[in-house]
This record gives structure tokens, sequence and C-alpha cells, in this order.
């Protein structure tokens, strides 16, 4: 299943003004493919996946924009197509798993609930058989389905949390920050699990996190988010070796090499990303930009085709402005 998202602008309306959390975001993943939507907290993330689910928390609001699964513009369904429509068709795992699950209900409970509000002809019973395969499936042990929560571990709650995403067999899956607070050693057996249900169930991932390390291992394609905006696309390896824009640069030079002494300095960017009731104007990044003129102070650079399958919004990049210490994939000289 193929997602195309164009124009996409989510702002929460509040009565100290409008939170501008998702501006003109436009992107395609294809069927089967595996993405990774990178950037730093608060920057949209989440945000431009709960738009996609419909899900938004109030006061958000979609203000423009198409989300086109298929062809089926999922923005404009109505309330109860959209609940058909999600779970089925496109499902998420949610972000925290160790507090996502309901204490107070057993597992099974949890996951088969959403099967039969989906299926009218399902009975109890498969619901059940279904969710012990599904156990099986992310390596689970099937016979503890009807255990609690507070009996499962980290990575375990992870993995029942995939469960419950897949329990109506979505042709999409979004996971968001899937490895959040669980140790190293688990957070690779989830990845592993991830990529092993995309190659196996034909699932497209559309995968959220801050970390360009479990972007690398896992995805094929990456975008690169910065306060509400898509800047940089393209290939993974293509934009871990080829960044273009300064945002891009900074975050793949703040990677720890393990080839480095173990007193390198990692890199850094200054400042603190822009409050998005007033984001600044032009470029949202040039306050904290060294590369920054007055063209980008101005007008917002539109994303652009770089190479081949390779996107970055930057005047730099589209040749508008020049800067002789600036170079596709250079950022001040450590990497
Ligand atoms: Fe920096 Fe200007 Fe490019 Fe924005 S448009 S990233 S401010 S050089």
């Amino acid at each position: 299943m193929s997602l195309k998202v164009e124009n996409l602008v989510v702002y929460y309306c509040m009565r100290r003004g409008d939170c501008k959390a998702v501006e003109d975001v436009t992107f395609e993943i294809q069927a089967g493919d595996s993405v990774g939507l990178v950037g730093e907290s608060g920057c949209g993330k989440s945000t431009v996946a709960f738009a996609i689910l419909r899900m938004l928390p109030e006061p958000g609001e979609i203000m423009g924009g198409h989300i086109l699964l298929d062809d089926v513009d999922i923005a404009t369904l109505d309330p109860e197509e959209m609940r058909n429509f999600r779970w089925t068709q496109i499902a998420m795992v949610f972000q925290g798993a160790m507090n996502a699950l309901n204490p107070i209900l057993r597992v099974s409970d949890q996951i088969t609930e959403a099967m039969l509000r989906h299926d009218s002809e399902l009975t109890k019973d498969e619901a059940k058989e279904k969710t012990k395969d599904l156990f099986k499936l992310v390596g689970m042990d099937p016979d503890r389905i009807d255990h609690y929560p507070f009996e499962f571990s980290g990575g375990m709650k992870q993995r029942a949390m995939i469960v419950m995403a897949l329990a109506c067999d979505p042709k999409f899956l979004i996971a968001d920050e899937p490895t959040t607070a669980l140790d190293v050693t688990v957070q690779a057996q989830i990845m592993a699990l991830l990529q092993k249900l995309v190659a196996e169930l034909g699932i497209t991932l559309m995968l959220i996190t801050h970390d360009l390390s479990v972007v690398a291992e896992t995805c094929n394609n990456v975008f690169i988010m910065y306060a509400g905006k898509i800047v940089e696309t393209g290939a993974v390896l293509e934009i871990f070796q080829h960044p273009w824009h300064p945002y891009a640069q900074g975050l793949i030079s703040s990677i720890p090499s393990i080839e480095k002494s173990s007193d390198q300095t990692l890199a850094s960017i200054p400042g603190s990303p822009p409050n998005l009731l007033d984001p600044p104007p032009g470029c949202r990044f040039h306050p904290r930009c060294k590369f920054v003129q007055d063209l980008c102070k101005t007008e917002d650079p539109p994303l652009l085709d770089v190479s081949p399958g390779h996107r970055a919004a930057c005047h730099l990049a589209s040749g508008r402005i020049k800067d002789d210490k600036w170079a596709p994939g250079k950022e001040e000289g450590k990497r």
C-alpha cells in the first residue's frame, strides 16, 4: 500500500495562537518500502503520523492538504469510514509501550477487541487463535496471551503492541519511536522484528524516530524534518554520505564514529528549535544556520531535486545563494 501526503498543514489552534506544527509537508512512500521520518523532539513527526491516522489530539486540526492511501483520500473520509479504514488498512505501534497497554485487562482482551470490532463474522475463539498466531510471529509464547501487562517485560510489551497493530492485517504500519525506553539489545530485537514483518508480510513501514542509527539499520529511505517541515529526503545511504541541508549535515555529523578516538568531540547544532506559535520567516532553520544569508530570512526554500531520488530544501542546494565553506556531505570538516 502506497502513501502520498500532499501539502499537509496541521495546526494546534490555541487561545495563545496557532501552533504551526506541520506546514506544507509533501512526501510519498511506495508500497513495500520502509521509510524513516527523523527529526528532533517537537519537529512534527508524531503529528504527521496522527494526522495520517486522523487521530490528532485536541486542539490539533488538519488545515489543508491531502493524504492518499492507494488513491483513497483519507483526509476526506467521514469518522465512521475512517474507523473502518484504520487498523484494517493502516495501523500504528504507539510510543511508550511501557504505559500503552491497559494494566487491568488481559493482553488477549485488548488485542481481540480490535479484531472483533472490525470483523463481525469472527468469533471470540477465532480471534484468540489469531492472537496466538501473531504472538508466534513476533517470537512470543502463545500460551501467554491471557497474561496481564505487568507480567510482561518491556520488550514483551512492545511486541504485544506490535501484535495489536497487526491484529486486523493492515498493509501500512506506522511505528512511532518503537524502541524508546528499551535497552539496546531489546531495541535491536524489535528493529529486526519490524524488518521481518516488512519482508514476510509485505507491509509498508513508516518509522518515526530521532535515532538516525535505527533508520540506517531498518529503512531504505529517510525523510528529515525540522520545525514542521521536511528539509531533506532520499535513500538512506545517499543521505548519510551526502547530506545537503545544513541541518541534516549537523545531525549526521553528531553521530559518534567508532573509527575515531574515544575522546572525539561530537559536532552539535547551536541554538534550539523555534517556537512554532511564531516560527521564523523564510527558512525555519535560519536562526541556527551558519550559512544564513539575507534571502534565507525572507524566502522559504522549496524541496527540490538535488540528484535522482534526493531532495533538499535549502537555497544553497538550489544554487540561489553561494558559500565557499558549504558543500554536500561536508560539515565543519569533522566527517
Ligand atoms: Fe541555511 Fe539558508 Fe539553507 Fe536555510 S536556506 S538551511 S538558512 S543556507
